[in-house]
């Protein structure tokens, strides 16, 4: 017998790892100085056109040394991020990240474990992460829980379990179809985009969230809520569904969490919390009061990556009745049944809790996080962060050239520049143009929105690298540049076109 040349076999692994070796220490070297020199550079700057067109490279059909793809990584990636690593990037909100978190995702990729299932190492660090999430919330031991991407995905899971709990009906097999009547849910007017993405993606529609106006102080008004629930089912409809906000988008709004949880008891729905930064507001012993009957939520999202400071992505859903929870989403396939012992046996089958098969290992950065640094230090920057917020509030009322536009119940700050001689919608279009200048600047990136029609420049604070001089250097380059455009006539273009 005689056997055909077998051609020469390939691997990814370098042909020398300590050429490799040598590499990743420079890296590790590179990187720790830009994160330690952040402060030094613009917050953003604009990405040029030699790196845009860089980026347009045709597929790379043949590859080259690493030390050559990070040079083009050092030279066009590196300088020109968003800069939420920044400490006076405030826009949207989105988490800082921190150097330790950056190694454990080396780590958790050098294991490269899949947390869909099965029996290994990996499970159990996520099973005592959600356990830990439970106990740093307040939440119940028994609930079931599941790390996801953020809280997009967390409030999607929330609402599928009220769907699959509340319809009535098989809707696994029936699908929406199977409701004889259209199925509610009900939030604020100032609940995230990501909750109207979960209704339509459920097949719900979005005509079927309900969106109750608020207060002055854009919490949920009870009084229309209990109002649209009952129109609703006077009217032959079937509400399943509350959603509660612990910390709005908008201004850091908390809803009246126990009287909501009151309201879904009373009617038989779903109670839902969105948290995702609000939520962790109870690790300050000041602050936790605020959240009274979040832990009642018969489902809570929150996010990790934003004010837990964990490398994004990382996010959390808890659910009170893990059954319900289980129900949702276990597969009935017979290539992923558990063994009784051995590799493919265990507990924690992560994938039949939610959406995704093959799971990464976000559990180790939260596990290493909550170890290094402890709940308590945690709890104290989520504190120091509404103080900045309160301080600059305080700078806002005390410059006569701004105006704070909503109330500061947490860690979002929105103001506006006054011009005088403006209207309101000139004042939106200045203040925009404002905001545009001082992001490319450099000095600091707050982003925007609209309350009442006002354009509002909005600080949200999750960050553990600011200190009380970058709100006062924020105020000050916002004086400037408002006093810059009105020195070049700006306004007086403005009331001509
Ligand atoms: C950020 C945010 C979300 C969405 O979370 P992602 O992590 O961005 O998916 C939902 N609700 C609120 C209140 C948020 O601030």
């Amino acid at each position: 017998m005689t056997f055909k040349a077998v051609p020469k076999e390939e691997t990814l692994d370098p042909s020398d790892w300590n050429e490799l070796r040598q590499l990743a220490h420079c890296m590790v070297d590179d990187i720790f100085s830009y994160i330690e020199k952040v402060r030094d550079r613009p917050v953003w700057q604009p990405v040029p056109d030699q790196v845009r067109e860089f980026l347009r490279s045709p597929l790379p059909l043949q590859g080259q040394p690493a030390e050559a793809v990070f040079e083009e990584f050092r030279v066009n990636i590196l300088p020109y991020p968003l800069g939420n690593i920044h400490p006076r990037f405030w826009g949207w909100v989105i988490g800082t990240g921190t150097p330790v978190g950056m190694m454990t995702e080396m780590l958790a990729a050098a294991l490269n474990p899949n947390l869909g299932g099965a029996d290994h190492v990996a499970n159990l660090v996520e099973q005592q992460v959600i356990d830990w999430c439970k106990q740093m919330l307040g939440y119940p031991a028994e609930a079931s829980g599941l790390l996801v991407s953020g809280g997009s995905m967390a409030n999607l899971i929330g609402l599928a379990v009220a769907r699959s709990s509340k319809a009535g009906f098989n809707v696994r097999s029936a699908g929406v179809k199977g409701s004889k009547r259209p199925l509610t849910l009900y939030g604020s007017l100032e609940m995230h985009s990501s909750l109207d993405k979960a209704v339509e993606l459920l097949g719900l529609g979005n005509s079927f969230l309900r969106h109750i106006p608020v207060d002055d102080d854009y919490r949920i008004d009870v009084a229309a809520l209990r109002r649209a629930i009952k129109t609703d089912l006077s009217s032959g409809l079937q509400p399943i569904c509350v959603i509660g906000n612990a910390g709005t988008v908008n201004t850091g709004a908390i809803d009246p969490l126990d009287k909501l949880a009151e309201i879904a008891a009373e009617f038989n729905l779903w109670y839902h919390v969105d948290g995702a930064f609000g939520a962790l507001a109870y690790l300050s012993p000041t602050l936790r009061q605020r959240l009274e009957g979040m832990e009642k939520a018969d489902s809570l999202a929150f996010d990790l990556h934003k004010w837990l400071h964990v490398p994004i992505e990382a996010g959390c859903v808890l659910v009170r009745d893990a059954d319900a929870h289980r129900r949702t989403f276990a597969p009935q396939t017979e290539y992923l049944k558990h063994q009784a012992r051995g590799a493919g046996g265990g507990d924690n089958w992560y994938s039949e809790y939610g959406i995704e098969l093959t799971r990464g290992f976000k559990a180790l950065k939260v596990w290493m996080a909550m170890k290094n640094y402890g709940i308590n230090k945690l709890g104290r920057l989520v504190q120091q962060n509404v103080d900045q917020a309160s301080y600059l509030a305080k700078l806002i009322k005390n410059s006569p050239n701004l105006e704070l536009l909503a109330p500061v119940p947490l860690n979002i700050v929105c103001f506006r520049f006054i011009a005088p001689g403006m209207n309101e919608g000139q004042l939106n279009r200045f203040n925009e143009e404002l905001l545009i200048r001082l992001q490319e600047s450099g000095v600091a990136v707050p982003s925007s929105t609209t309350l009442g029609g006002r354009y509002a420049i909005r600080c949200a604070i999750t960050n553990h690298r600011s200190r009380r001089e970058d709100f006062e250097i924020l105020v000050s380059e916002v004086e400037r540049i408002g006093k810059k455009l009105i020195a070049e006539g700006w306004t007086q273009r403005e009331k001509k076109s």
